[in-house]
């Protein structure tokens, strides 16, 4: 039989969806629920009106690695998500997770509390026994994609560039990375980050919905420094490479890539931005998924970033959000739909 380590075990690529459940506007206006969910199946039904006026239902069946209930917990989200993949960093892994869905589909919601978890339990693990001499500290960086180019959410907004190294490796020039020792310092930063997303004249989420926000969590190996370099601090260490690391990826939202008829030309821009890089992304992931030696990453900005994520060790979570009400339809099926083709 094939020796598989632990690592091997965790799949390679996961497609997980979430229902969330009927808000307050959608229940006082009686909407009606038009998913189900079995195991790891889910049913839409999607009404249609027929020429005669009568309407009639269309059932629409998908199957995803796990299907996400309304009653289902952030916890257990995470758990299903995020959990068997924390050890695999430790092993040179370079491991996403995006939300993908609509705007008010539960993107925000389900992502806000994962990287938090994960440093809880990468910081946990970095203090075992097996790990505890190999000098290895937790690195916090958040940063947002708008319009196609490159803020830092924890230095003012800082407009960043990229750069390859030749060597599939990409660097994000002036990105600010945080050593973070305990899980107070990340929940911290991460609210910082949150309230420098982009929020313009129309309302908090309705920029934010434009744009893709990346936390990542990286592993690094620190190099002791001899005593005569001890910097003020008295730091013995200073920070080397990158063992490993996760993304947590709020991807702008699905139907913004549809903007590309809007009045305003700013909005056609970005509607553009944001069709391309979710295109560009499905490809990727498929290409992962089929071992294709050539990964597409080229294709926009955000896989261009995420470049060195997409190859070598590792491992990919989708997570597609869909609203469950009769309006949103549409883009509840084009959402599963996508995810469908990522598989
Ligand atoms: P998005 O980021 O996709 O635009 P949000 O995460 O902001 O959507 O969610 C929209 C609203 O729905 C928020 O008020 C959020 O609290 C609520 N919500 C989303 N998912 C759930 C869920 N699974 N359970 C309860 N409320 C949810
Ligand atoms: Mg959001």
């Amino acid at each position: 039989e094939k020796e598989s380590t632990k690592e091997n075990n965790v799949a390679k690529i996961k497609v997980v969806v979430r229902k969330r459940p009927l808000n307050k506007k959608e229940n006082s206006r009686k909407e009606e629920d038009i998913v189900s969910v079995y195991d790891n199946a889910l049913t839409v039904h999607e009404p249609k009106l027929k020429v005669d006026l009568t309407a009639y239902v269309e059932k629409h069946e998908f199957c995803f690695d796990a299907v996400l209930d309304e009653d289902v917990s952030n916890d257990e989200v995470y758990r299903v998500t995020v959990e068997p993949i924390i050890p695999t960093i430790f092993e040179r892994t370079k491991a996403t997770c995006f939300a993908y869905g609509q705007t008010g589909s539960g993107k925000t919601f389900t992502m806000q509390p994962l990287p938090l978890r994960a440093a809880e339990d990468l910081a946990r693990l970095l203090h075992k026994p097996l790990y505890r001499n190999q000098r290895f500290k937790l690195w916090l960086s958040y940063f947002e994609i708008y319009g196609g180019k490159l803020f830092d959410l924890l230095s003012d907004r800082k407009k960043l560039f990229m750069r390859e190294d030749g060597k599939q490796q990409v660097c994000i020039v002036g990105l600010q990375e945080f050593e973070v020792s305990d899980v107070q310092i990340v929940k911290e930063y991460i609210e910082r980050g949150n309230a420098a997303r982009s929020t313009g004249s129309t309302g908090a989420n309705e920029e934010s919905s434009r744009s893709h926000a990346i936390l990542q969590l990286a592993i690094k190996k620190h190099n002791e420094v001899k005593d005569s370099r001890r910097n003020n601090e008295g730091n013995e260490s200073k920070p080397g490479k990158v063992v490993g690391k996760i993304s947590f990826i709020d991807l702008a939202g699905s139907e913004r890539g549809a903007d590309t008829t809007d009045n305003d030309r700013q909005t056609r821009i970005e509607g553009a931005e944001i069709n391309k890089s979710l295109l560009a992304l499905k490809e990727c992931i498929r290409a992962l998924d089929n071992d294709q030696l050539h990964i597409p990453f080229r294709g926009s900005k955000l896989t261009e970033v995420l470049r060195d994520s997409f190859v070598g060790n590792s491992r990919t979570v989708m997570i597609s959000c869909i609203s469950p009400n009769a309006g949103s339809c549409e883009h509840t099926l084009n959402t599963l739909r996508y995810a469908d083709r990522v598989k």
